[in-house]
């Protein structure tokens, strides 16, 4: 105690209020407020009181602890929330001075402030203080009185169904203007009119008042194939919230009604921010449909029974090759059966390993992926029609 009293008396030539004081000792003993400690420290050393406005260190701050919870309750009014964390912004100036007069024992002014602004806020709005996920960050900002929000984006889980061809997954962008609007798009700076993207957060961001969105999905279908059967998990992540609690039964109604016949969505939930990268980096295997055209007498069957099972080298094909590595991909055809079949037709029933290039599993795409069904049967295999009919579990 000795030794603190007499940093403290080193401290007295500065002119400091009780918090200020009080500050550079708090973790000396818990158990009190800085501004309690220092009144303490004070009355030991016989030193005179100074209000915060006359304080040399915070030039007042601690003392507009209430007015800027008072500031940041207000704010948070417009969003709605459960858990929140305090932030503040402080002139430099002070940083530099608290620098100046800091002990080993000391606490930052902006850790004070992050923290009792936050007790208040608590206390007043019962809302809960969380460190890791809140859902806004208040900033309070000291020099201007401003509070500043940041309204952490909300993540919803589903499955969705692409019930027609023609659209893509998600929103793309005109390749000319890049979404500025010009002759090519038809002024509306995209490739197609329509995304299952947009068709899915139309209602999400209206319900939820958001600003934006972004769409994460496990995978995706190429613009010309069907995505059904139990259909393909996304996550909907949400920008800038104004609410954060919508019936998501409500949600899944307003989706369904509003993309009818192209999309529909089910077994919707929230979910954690982490969930994104876990569903882009989840492996489904994927059962498909195929409807295959061919000329000639090939040995369709014999082809079939061949790649059930078989292990096929897929080097990246020329569709793709502007955005993916040219590289060669080895994967399992994991069943594959006709389902029907007649002089120039077939429906085929194919499931493969994540990843897998289905198109090119059926033409050999010039050779670049062996075996292939064309290769195998002896004979040129084009796809007519494919839908993706069952994502399977994870292995
Ligand atoms: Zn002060
Ligand atoms: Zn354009």
């Amino acid at each position: 105690m000795e030794e603190i009293l007499e940093e403290a008396q080193k401290l007295s030539t500065y002119c400091l209020c009780d918090a200020c004081l009080g500050r550079q000792f708090a973790q000396v003993e818990h158990g009190m407020t800085n501004s309690e400690r220092g009144e303490r420290i004070r009355a030991l050393l016989h030193l005179p009181e100074k209000s915060p406005d006359e304080c040399w260190l915070c030039e007042g701050l601690t003392g507009e602890i209430e007015k800027f919870a008072k500031l940041a309750i207000e704010k948070l009014k417009e969003y709605e929330h459960d858990t929140f964390l305090v932030g503040c912004r402080i002139d430099e100036e002070i940083l530099r001075k608290e620098r100046e007069v800091a002990t080993p024992h000391s606490e930052s002014i902006k850790r004070e402030i992050n923290r009792e602004v936050g007790k208040i806020v608590a206390q007043e709005s019962g809302k809960t203080p969380e460190f890791v996920h809140p859902d806004i960050v208040v900033i309070v900002n000291t020099m201007y009185d401003l509070i500043e929000l940041e309204v952490n984006p909300l993540f919803i889980y589903g499955r969705y169904r692409k019930l027609v061809r023609g659209i893509p997954q998600t929103k793309w962008y005109c390749r000319k203007c890049r979404g500025r609007g010009c002759d090519y798009c038809g002024h509306t700076g995209k490739m197609y009119e329509e995304s299952v993207e947009e068709l899915i957060a139309h209602k999400a961001l209206e319900l939820f008042g958001a600003e934006d969105e972004s769409f994460h999905g496990a995978g995706r279908e190429d613009i010309d194939v069907r995505m059904l059967g139990n259909g393909r998990p996304f996550i909907l992540e949400l920008k800038n919230p104004r609410k954060r609690h919508i019936n998501l039964e409500k949600l899944q109604g307003e989706i369904n009604k509003y993309a009818q016949t192209k999309v529909t969505v089910d077994d919707l939930r929230y979910a954690r921010r982490e969930e994104v990268e876990e569903l882009k980096n989840a492996r489904h295997p994927k059962t498909y449909r195929i409807t295959i055209a061919y000329e000639g007498n090939g040995k369709l069957n014999e082809a079939v029974n061949a790649l059930r099972g078989a292990e096929i080298a897929q080097r990246t094909p020329t569709r793709v090759s502007h955005r993916r590595a040219d590289k060669v991909r080895y994967r399992k055809v994991m069943d594959m059966r006709v389902e029907n079949a007649d002089a120039c037709e077939a429906t085929l029933v194919v499931k493969a390993e994540a990843g897998t290039y289905i198109k090119e599993l059926v033409t050999g795409d010039d050779g670049r992926t062996t075996p292939s069904l064309s290769e195998l049967a002896g004979m040129t295999i084009t796809v007519k029609e494919l839908d993706v009919i069952e994502i399977g579990d994870e292995k």
